[in-house]
């Protein structure tokens, strides 16, 4: 065989453009064939039909290919797409496991409807049409007594980017709550703040440099396709710096692992920041033409209001003098690392030039009190350095994403919901959506349905207790319904349990910032598709899915379908066929209008290979649309979008034209328009207009008019102060535990159902340095109480020389529980509530142990330990600002009492409420400070933004 056949044979050719020698060419994925292993020494064929899908075990939406027996008609395993630019045919565990969660024997295959009290346990199984027409006639209900306020969908895992907000907008509801609030909104926060966008998306492949606040070779957002891209930039020389409490896996591969004092980040890296302003290192042209220091300097009072006559010397003289108190010194007696350290990671950072790349994500972030402020100070460094939308630099999310334009846009929602964004966080990135217990107990609100969608709140969010309190008082919810893949604690307390597909089980479209390209994810279920190549002719996916499963899209286009059968509410027309009208939009059809119309290059791709643009992606499960998207901000406005023109002191220009239409490229600056109507082009710069950015400004944003008008002016630059752990904050005896950690093999409780995984990572010992743990008399293996604000929780040690002395850490994923056998038994402990007034207990029954099922494997189970379910004990602290929930505790850890057992604990709910109250204070509510009679300033992320009227507070 010649070199060029063998390359052709034996590589992969596709987009993922990497040597991948394992991957069946797609020429074959009808019919491939390999041995089957068990049958050796006989060298059995079996043969398969190979699909491809999408991951829906975190958020990175990895292709996966699903090999499909074509003798059993199952599904035999799932490996990685080579097809698909993000992940590049590369999966971590949970990938795989996708098939663990498929045959899962504890998995709901019917929809359930509760029998008994909320909790009780006590479920029938019902028909999907009798809990859509009891849904339904309760929101048409709700939205006919103008009652809108009290629907309320709460997700967890999004799948799809805007389909249920699109459902919510055809109700006319401003209904969407998100976890993002106890998630990301910190680094996003920060992120916003500069640049109008709240995600990085960096090139750490061609990066020089590497500066992480996240542990993104082993979670993080995006983190398979980001740690390869880390690793392939190590492999081309790059130096990674890690900053970390904990050693996380990341650390362990780090050229710098720092550890400082949680909540010290920004400090530290104002001092690298300040390294760079004083000897002159920062890109001096970027910053002059990118950065509204012009701004800034009027704010300060230079007297230089005019455009083109303000000092850029000034400006820097001011810098200078601003951030010459971010010592290394200051910086090492706040973060604990050494001065000469920093030093040098300030030196090293300086050699990067626009090849640095970087990134905030959870961490610190979404752990201390101004945690937003890390990841500004963070991407002060690439403003700094001019690395930003460079090779090797970090571009804004939206402009390595693609978001194509759906079969219906339906008008914003005529309404402001104060429940998901009251008017003491005007500026919150997200809904408030962990203040939903205290909320409604303070009587502002209730809510007459409540979906959870692939969401767990009672174990994912701080003070679980408040959220049961909350679900069994039929005064507080009407009627609430889980909409989950598998069993959770807060589908304990539903009226309607809704099983819905696994990743391998339902569409969704996907498109993330993984690198500098845009592209598609395409996510179907598996055995729909295969069927389909077949010939046959598939309904919806309950024909294909065990028992009665769902995918969730024909769901809620069946449920919108309902709340207005005859169309007179004006809300059928968006579920409705275009094809077919007067019947309901199919899921066939809402794809294949989106392939069809939406992405650009994708009909001429398929056309190529004779396939429609639906077939191609059914085949293939991703399409590049575009590769390289480059310097946006630099682009320069064409002369059709600029009509009726209006420049400003600071150069903003404003137009009458309308938005270009068509698909979504990137994003255009779309914040305030001018006075008279127009809305933002662009910004002028030497000369001619250019694309800019996102913000108020249309530049990057170092002042933020935002922050200075809305009540915060001493935050109006990247500033460093202390956060509610800082030592100044702390009683003697409290330390600080870090909770927020994710393991490399759990996802949240969505993986609890893949017996592989379970196997690897069951428990969540409490990470303690062995000097902190002599002065406890601790050893690995005690037990310890661990005691917050308003509890306590028990544990296991685990000394460790992981962790920075005098800093405890306990990971998240584990701790599940289930109140009966009911439930997912390979990594939910079986529990005992107890509830005296406002105080709670929660101990363990039964730990996990062998069971009999159709799955043999499940009489292997070895563990015993579930871990405990700390996030329990923690009260809400949600951030002034950013509305982040700050996952970080002031705790007393110490030894267990003699009566404790692993996983106890105690909560007082009254103590949770006053924390709540305590936190509500230190708010600048839109009432008092907003500067223009708004709730909420216009140009910032919303999802689901109401119509612009509603942001009006009277
Ligand atoms: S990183 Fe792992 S869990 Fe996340 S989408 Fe990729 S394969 Fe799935």
């Amino acid at each position: 065989m010649s070199r060029d056949q063998d390359s052709k044979e034996t590589f992969y050719p596709g987009p993922s453009r990497s040597h991948l020698a394992a991957f069946p060419p797609k020429e074959r994925w009808d019919d491939w064939t390999e041995l089957d292993s068990r049958a050796w020494p006989q060298r059995k064929e079996r043969h398969y039909s190979i699909v491809p899908t999408t991951c829906f075990n975190c958020e990175s939406a990895c292709g996966l290919l699903a090999y499909i027996d074509k003798v059993t008609g199952e599904v035999q395993k799932f490996e990685g797409n080579p097809e698909h630019p993000g992940s590049r045919g590369r999966n971590c565990a949970k990938g795989p496991a996708t098939l663990n969660q498929v045959t899962d024997p504890d998995r709901i295959l019917y929809p359930l409807k509760r029998t008994g009290k909320r909790g009780a346990g006590q479920w029938e199984q019902t028909t999907w049409d009798e809990a859509l027409d009891t849904i339904a006639e309760r929101i048409r209900k709700a939205i006919i007594e103008n009652r809108r306020h009290e629907v309320m969908y709460h997700v967890g895992r999004p799948g799809e980017d805007g389909f249920t907000e699109r459902i919510l907008a055809a109700w006319g509801i401003d209904g969407h709550n998100s976890h993002t609030n106890i998630c990301s909104s910190g680094s996003r926060e920060g992120y916003q703040l500069w640049m109008g966008l709240d995600r990085p998306s960096p090139d750490h492949a061609n990066a020089k440099v590497i500066l992480l606040i996240s542990a993104h070779l082993e979670s993080g957002h995006y983190f398979n396709p980001h740690a390869q891209r880390v690793i392939d930039g190590k492999a081309n020389g790059a130096k990674l710096i890690v900053f970390d409490t904990r050693l996380s896996n990341t650390a362990t591969h780090a050229d710098y692992w720092v550890a400082p004092y949680p909540g010290s980040e920004a400090a530290i890296l104002l001092a690298i920041a300040n390294y760079l302003i004083q000897n002159d290192l920062y890109n001096r042209e970027f910053v002059e033409r990118w950065w509204n220091w012009r701004e800034f300097l009027e704010a300060e009072g230079s007297g230089a209001t005019d455009f083109g006559n303000t000092d850029f010397s000034d400006f820097e003289k001011r810098l200078k003098r601003i951030y010459q108190e971010y010592t290394f010194e200051f910086a090492a007696s706040e973060s604990g690392v050494e001065a000469k350290v920093i030093e040098e990671i300030a030196k090293l950072v300086a050699t990067a030039g626009t090849r640095f790349s970087s990134h905030n994500w959870r961490s610190v972030a979404s752990g201390v009190s101004g945690g937003w402020s890390v990841a500004r100070c963070l991407f002060m460094l690439n403003a700094l350095l001019g690395a930003i939308a460079t090779e090797g630099g970090v571009y804004p999310n939206a402009w390595n994403k693609f978001v194509p334009r759906p079969i219906y846009t339906p008008p914003h929602p005529k309404m402001w919901n104060e429940t998901t964004w009251p008017r003491e966080y005007p500026l919150s990135m997200n809904e408030m959506s962990f203040l939903l217990p205290h909320l409604l107990k303070d009587g502002r609100a209730k809510l007459d349905v409540y979906f959870t969608r692939v969401y767990n709140p009672v174990w994912t969010n701080p003070d679980g207790f408040s959220w049961i309190e909350m679900l069994t008082d039929p005064e507080l919810v009407g009627c609430y319904v889980a909409v989950t893949p598998t069993w959770n604690e807060t589908a304990y307390y539903a009226d309607y349990v809704l099983p819905m597909g696994v990743g391998s089980e339902r569409h969704d479209l996907h498109s993330y910032e993984t690198h500098d390209s845009q592209w598609l994810g395409f996510r179907q279920p598996v055995m729909k598709a295969a069927r389909q190549r077949n010939g046959e002719t598939i309904g919806d996916t309950r024909e294909v899915n065990p028992g009665e499963v769902w995918e969730e899209n024909e769901f809620w286009l069946e449920l919108t379908w309902r709340i207005d059968p005859d169309g007179s509410l004006g809300i059928r027309q968006y579920a409705e066929s275009k094809k077919n009208p007067g019947t309901r939009l199919g899921v066939d059809e809402y794809y294949e209008w989106i392939f069809d119309n939406s992405v650009p290059g994708l009909p001429e791709r398929a056309a190529a290979e004779n396939l429609t643009p639906l077939e191609f992606m059914r085949r293939y499960g991703a399409f590049e649309v575009k590769e390289k998207i480059g310097r946006v901000y630099e682009e320069r406005v064409p002369a059709g979008e600029l009509e009726d023109l209006n420049e400003d002191r600071f150069g903003r220009i404003f137009t009458r034209a309308a938005k270009p239409a068509g698909p979504n490229i990137v994003p255009l600056p779309s914040p305030d328009g001018d006075e008279e109507g127009r809305r933002l082009a662009g910004i002028a710069v030497d000369g001619t207009v250019k694309r800019g950015f996102p913000t108020p400004s249309g530049r990057l944003e170092f002042y933020s008019s935002t922050l200075n008008n809305w009540g915060w002016p001493e935050l109006a630059i990247p500033t460093y102060f202390k956060s509610h752990v800082h030592k100044d904050n702390l009683e003697e005896g409290q330390t600080i535990l870090i909770s927020t950690f994710r393991l490399a093999v759990q996802i949240h409780t969505r993986s609890a159902n893949a017996k592989w995984l379970d196997e690897i990572a069951h428990t969540n010992p409490l990470w303690i340095h062995p000097s902190h743990a002599s002065k406890l008399n601790v050893r690995t293996g005690d037990l310890v109480r661990v005691e917050t604000e308003i509890g306590y929780y028990v544990v296991r040690a685990w000394v460790t020389e992981g962790i920075r002395p005098g800093i405890v850490a306990c990971s998240h994923h584990m701790g599940r529980w289930k109140l009966t056998d009911e439930g997912q038994r390979q990594l939910m402990a079986t529990v005992k509530l107890d509830q005296k007034g406002t105080e709670w207990s929660l101990k363990r029954e039964k730990g996990i142990e062998p069971y009999e099922s159709a799955d043999k494997d499940t009489l292997r189970i070895w563990w015993k330990d579930a871990g405990v379910h700390q996030n329990m004990t923690f009260p809400v602290h949600p951030d002034p600002i950013s509305g982040m929930h700050c996952w970080h505790q002031a705790v007393r850890v110490r030894a267990a009492e003699p009566d404790d057992k692993p996983g106890d604990i105690f909560v007082d709910t009254k103590k949770s409420h006053e924390v709540y109250k305590k936190w509500l204070a230190m708010t600048r509510p839109a009432d008092k400070f907003s500067p223009d009679g708004t709730r909420r300033p216009y140009w910032m992320l919303r999802p689901l933004k109401p119509a612009r009227e509603f942001y009006n507070l009277k």
